[in-house]
């Protein structure tokens, strides 16, 4: 079998054999997890179809800070979000860019890095809903397994040392060069916000980010963490450039998987099974394709119906909304940090520096209002150590597509706040939206882009929690400590005149034009293909992942989760792909993971 792999790079087989036992559709956060766990047993064979391309000695990919310049190119599949009623505003058609990473690694590979689980009562929900076997005590040991945390703060004490492992494959570190981190947490403290370890016992709080970089500095994506690792195993074949359109379905079985390679259409089956882990907008795609969706939808696509399943329903995401300020302080991500030759060396020397880090420096999370229950925070905050800048509203302008005359004026207003003065954003977030989307084909072109509708703040309660995060960040800007270095929290008003005055400044009115307008979207999609109880007519998976009504094949990635966690998306993404390669092999691989410590939460 070695002889059909390439030699550059990942070991990619150019050759597809006719059959495997498993095949795995898509290499990105779960996809990865799933394909390199299954070839832990030499005796089954693997075959991992990614539509993208190898991410290996991308330098862009693998350096942190360059985050921003990955999207629009083509390691990501540069779709957009339909025409929103209720929200983006401020944007060009009322839509949002709405970047997927495409290669080895998937998202993992394009994402700012952020390690969040969620909060236990997350995990707990999703039992509740009927996802039996994992609530929080259940998923927690699957993310011990994933994680190898360093402590290069060398024994902080914020981190609780029983919920991390430092010996799982994929790298977690906090760093953060600047001394907004420090001032943060005094903004915090002031208002009565401890320091906590968002990955461990308690949530709510504030921190400096918890990072999927590795010591050296580099991203620690699930393609360098898993796939690398195992890519030597002769019986795992990964294949890029290879998109899967269909699965193959006998009777109630799925049988192997129809995939575009090379511009040729190629049949692969499987003697086990397809597990599909394409992510929240692929694989529903993927489904639907197949004959598997909402009777009436494949109907008016002409497709044949195997299975009438809410597949593309329920689409959760986050949004977020920037709150920003100048500041005075000069050890901020400004561009000439960056292009800072001193800056550049001790990267290379080192991995240390800004180069290493996530935009994201800081976060905390808060419950402010009352649909979760205490202990699940409602709003997060994302705090970037940069704002305003020239080279940054740049960045911005292409990154977030706003409508011109709307942009003209938030440069104009905001330069005139901001003059020469860095600034700092922290983008309010919300966690538990309550208007869900779709996920369909586009029915003239089935095999395109799929039409994302994620119907954004269609409902007022979304928008009433926003306003309280915004009440919130003024909060913290107007503390002791933020205004020793320049903070001021009220500059919501410099960019938005023409829309926004026709309510009194400072009003919830004023701020929920403001959040309709300017809110974006976090890219965290979800429960696309909702698990959850057999007879729940909104699941989509059961609690194994199994498709509903057929044999042989699962769903493993971020469209499973039933309702959006308390954080950003990954670290669960990976959870699952752990989860769901032991449900498939039949085995329990975290006995010594499972602590007395856990039954006492
Ligand atoms: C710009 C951005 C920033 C983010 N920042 C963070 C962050 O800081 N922290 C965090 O926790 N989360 C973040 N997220 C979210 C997080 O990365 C995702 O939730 C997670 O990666 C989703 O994992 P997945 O396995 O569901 O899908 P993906 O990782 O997207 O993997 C799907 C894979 O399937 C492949 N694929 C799709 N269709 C086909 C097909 N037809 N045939 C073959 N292959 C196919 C794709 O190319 C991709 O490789 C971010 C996401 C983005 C896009």
């Amino acid at each position: 079998m070695s002889s059909l792999l390439g030699r550059k790079g990942t070991k990619v087989t150019n050759i597809l054999l006719p059959e495997y036992d498993y095949i795995v559709v898509g290499a990105g956060s779960a996809g990865a997890v799933v394909a390199a766990r299954l070839s832990e047993d030499a005796g089954s064979s693997i075959l991992l179809l990614e539509a993208g391309g190898d991410d290996y000695g991308d330098k862009m990919v693998a350096v942190p800070l360059m985050y921003g310049a990955l999207q629009r190119t083509h390691r990501d599949w540069m779709l957009s979000v339909e025409p929103q009623k209720h929200a983006l505003k401020a944007f060009k058609g009322n839509r949002n860019y709405y970047p997927r990473g495409k290669m080895l690694g998937g998202s993992s590979n394009l994402n700012a890095m952020i390690y969040v689980r969620g909060c236990r009562l997350d995990f707990d929900r999703w039992a509740e809903l009927g996802c039996e076997g994992w609530s929080y005590e259940d998923v927690l040991p699957y993310f011990l397994k994933s994680e190898a945390f360093v402590d290069i703060n060398n024994g902080d004490s914020i981190v609780e040392k029983d919920y991390h492992n430092t010996r799982g494959p994929q790298e977690v570190t906090r760093f953060s060069p600047s001394s907004l981190s420090r001032v943060f947490r005094s903004a915090g403290e002031e208002l009565g916000y401890k320091t906590v370890d968002y990955n461990g016992r308690e949530m709510i709080g504030v921190s400096p980010s918890f990072t999927n970089v590795t010591k050296n500095g580099l991203r620690a994506s699930t393609s360098r963490a898993f796939l690398r690792p195992a890519m030597d195993r002769p019986n795992l074949h990964i294949s890029i450039h290879s998109h899967v359109e269909k699965v193959l379905i006998e009777g109630s079985r799925a049988v192997g998987v129809l995939v575009k390679k090379d511009g040729r259409e190629v049949t692969v089956r499987c003697r086990k099974e397809v597990i599909i882990c394409a992510g929240a907008i692929m694989s529903p795609q993927i489904l639907l394709l197949s004959g598997v969706g909402p009777r009436q939808h494949l109907d008016e696509a002409k497709i044949p119906v195997l299975k009438d399943l809410p597949v593309g329903e329920n689409l959760q995401d986050h949004l977020f909304v920037p709150v920003t300020s100048p500041v005075t302080s000069t050890d901020l991500l400004a561009r000439s940090t960056l292009l800072n030759p001193l800056n550049i060396l001790k990267y290379l020397w080192s991995g240390g520096g800004w180069l290493r880090v996530s935009p994201i420096t800081e976060l905390a999370f808060f419950r402010l209002g009352s649909a979760t229950p205490p202990g699940m925070p409602d709003i997060q905050f994302h705090v970037v150590p940069s704002a305003q800048e020239k080279g940054v509203r740049d960045r911005t302008e292409k990154m977030f597509d706003y409508k011109d005359e709307i942009f003209t004026d938030y440069l104009e207003s905001g330069a005139k706040i901001f003059g020469s003065r860095q600034g700092v954003s922290i983008s309010v977030t919300l966690l538990h939206p309550k208007s869900t989307g779709t996920v369909r084909l586009n029915v003239v072109d089935p095999k395109g882009p799929p039409l994302v509708d994620p119907n954004f703040l269609a409902r007022q309660e979304d928008v009433d929690i926003f306003v309280k995060g915004i009440r919130e960040a003024q909060r913290f800007l107007d503390t002791k400590a933020m205004k020793a270095i320049g903070a001021e929290s009220r500059n919501i008003e410099r960019a938005y005149k023409p829309i926004l005055w026709q309510h009194a400044y400072d009003s919830d009115g004023y701020y929920g034009e403001y959040v309709r307008h300017f809110a974006h979207n976090v890219y965290h999609p979800t429960s696309t293909c909702k698990m959850g109880a057999i007879d729940d007519p909104t699941t989509v998976v059961d609690s194994q992942l199994r498709v509903k009504g057929f044999s042989n094949l699962r769903v493993a990635d971020a469209s499973v989760i039933p309702e959006v966690i308390s954080g950003n998306t990954n670290a669960a993404c990976v959870m699952i792909g752990e989860k769901a390669a032991d449900l498939i092999r039949g085995i329990d691989s975290v006995r010594q993971f499972r602590k007395p410590l856990f039954s006492k939460l």
